[in-house]
C-alpha cells in the first residue's frame, strides 16, 4: 500500500460517491475524516487511518469541531470534498416548500460551511484543494428538478467565485458535475411517479453503466494532478445519457 500523509475530508461518506471515494483514497494510504449522519455505515468500512464522525453539514459548529479534531491527529486538511447532498424531485407548482429548504440548506449551505472551515488555513499555507460536488443539473435544467437545480446551479456559481478568491493563494477550487448515476440519491424523493419516470428514462436510453466508483476515481484523478494544475470543472455522465 502506498502511504500518503495529507488529510482528506469527505462529506456524505456513508453511501454513493462519498463511500466510494473513501475506499479509493484509503487504498492509497491517505488519512481520512469521513462525515455523514449515519456513522455506522462509515465505521463498517473499517478503513485504516480514518476518523468517522456523525455530522450534519448544516450544523457548522459540529462540522468544524470534527475537522479540527481530525487535524489535531493528522495535520491540516489538504483536500475538502463537499459531497453531501440530497435530491428531492418535484414540480415547483406543487412541491412542499420544506423539501426546497432541505435541498438549499444541505446542498448550498453545507458546501459553504465546508469551504469556510478550511479556506483560511489553505490560504495561509498557500496550498490545498476544495472539490465541490455539483451536478449536470448545476449547468442545465431538468424537469422536476426546480429546487435541486437551484441548489446545484448555486454550487456551480459559488465554486466559480471561490476559485477567484483562492487562486491568488495557489489553492484549487474545483467542481464536478455528474449525470445520473445509481446511488441512494433518488430514494429520498417522495413522489413515486417521479421516481418511476426517472428510472424508466435511465433504462430506456441505456444510461446504466456508469458507477459511483467511476465518479470517485475521477475526483481522485483531479486531486492527484500537481497543485499547480486545476481541472476546474468536470462534467461526467454515462456515455448513453442523452441530456
Ligand atoms: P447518496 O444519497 O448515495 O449519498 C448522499 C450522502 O450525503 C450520504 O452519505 C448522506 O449521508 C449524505 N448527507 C445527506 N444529507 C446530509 C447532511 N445533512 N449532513 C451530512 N451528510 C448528509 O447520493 P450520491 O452519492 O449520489 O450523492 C452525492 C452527491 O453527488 C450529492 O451532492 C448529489 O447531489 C451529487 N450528485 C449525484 C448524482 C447521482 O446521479 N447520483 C448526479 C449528480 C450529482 P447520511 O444520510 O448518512 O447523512
Amino acid at each position: 500500500m502506498k502511504t500518503n500523509n495529507k488529510l482528506i475530508v469527505i462529506t456524505g461518506a456513508s453511501s454513493g460517491f462519498g463511500l466510494e471515494m473513501a475506499k479509493a483514497f484509503a487504498k492509497e494510504g491517505y488519512p481520512l475524516l469521513l462525515l455523514a449522519r449515519r456513522i455506522e455505515k462509515m465505521e463498517a468500512l473499517e478503513l485504516p487511518n480514518t476518523m468517522c464522525r456523525k455530522v450534519d453539514v448544516i450544523n457548522k459548529e459540529s462540522f468544524e469541531a470534527a475537522v479540527r479534531e481530525a487535524e489535531e491527529v493528522y495535520g491540516k486538511t489538504d483536500l475538502m470534498i463537499n459531497n453531501a447532498g440530497v435530491m428531492l424531485l418535484g414540480d415547483i407548482a406543487t412541491q412542499d416548500a420544506q423539501e426546497w429548504k432541505t435541498m438549499l440548506d444541505v446542498n448550498v449551505m453545507g458546501v459553504m460551511n465546508g469551504m469556510q472551515i478550511v479556506m483560511n488555513d489553505m490560504k495561509e499555507r498557500r496550498s490545498g484543494t476544495i472539490i465541490n460536488v455539483s451536478s449536470i443539473a448545476g449547468v442545465q435544467p431538468f424537469g422536476n428538478h426546480g429546487a435541486y437545480c437551484a441548489s446545484k446551479f448555486g454550487v456551480t456559481g459559488l465554486t466559480r467565485v471561490a476559485r477567484g478568491e483562492m487562486s491568488p493563494y495557489n489553492v484549487r477550487v474545483l467542481s464536478i458535475m455528474p449525470g445520473a448515476v445509481t446511488t441512494e440519491l433518488l430514494g429520498h424523493t417522495t413522489n413515486q411517479n417521479i421516481i418511476d419516470g426517472y428510472n424508466e428514462w435511465k433504462t430506456s436510453v441505456g444510461a446504466v453503466s456508469i458507477t459511483a466508483a467511476d465518479v470517485a476515481q475521477t475526483i481522485k484523478y483531479a486531486y492527484e494532478l500537481p497543485q499547480g494544475v486545476s481541472l476546474r470543472e468536470i462534467i461526467i455522465t454515462d456515455t448513453m445519457q442523452d441530456a
